[in-house]
């Protein structure tokens, strides 16, 4: 199902090249034209979803085991020393594109990249907000 104006999609129907990497069932995966290092690879599912948000459990499990596959092959093909996989879902998380999708990132220990920020919270804070969130499971 394309959508109108989505650039993933025109991607799928090859109105927009790509260098693909992987195709399989409703998986597909393709370069990130502006990657952190090379070798940085997107996956989709063919079925246009916005976010994980409303991604059916089916299509995420499609693209989580293609994750599994493209990361070996990513992590021999461009020797590297480790792989982030991430997702952003909406835009306060960085999603650009609102059709969701996958990153696999070859990292490298010299890669000049800093782990994320971590905050200091106090064990009762965390403890209420493990609470608020298993309040919503
Ligand atoms: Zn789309």
């Amino acid at each position: 199902v394309n959508v109108e104006g989505c650039i993933f999609c025109k991607i799928l129907s090859k109105d927009i090249p790509s260098e693909t990497v992987y195709e399989h069932g409703n998986v597909f995966a393709f370069l990130d034209n502006r990657p952190i290092n090379r070798g940085h690879t997107l996956i989709i599912h063919k079925h246009h979803h916005e976010d994980i948000f409303d991604t059916p459990e089916e299509d995420l499990k499609e693209m989580m085991v293609a994750a599994k596959h493209i990361s070996i092959a990513v992590r021999m093909a461009m020797k590297a020393d480790g792989i982030n996989i991430g997702m952003n879902n909406k835009p306060a998380a960085g999603q650009a594109v609102m059709h969701a999708h996958l990153h696999v990132i070859p990292r490298f220990e010299k890669d000049g990249l800093k782990h994320w920020p971590g905050k200091n919270y106090s064990p009762e804070e965390l403890k209420i907000d493990a609470e608020l969130i298993k309040k919503e499971l």
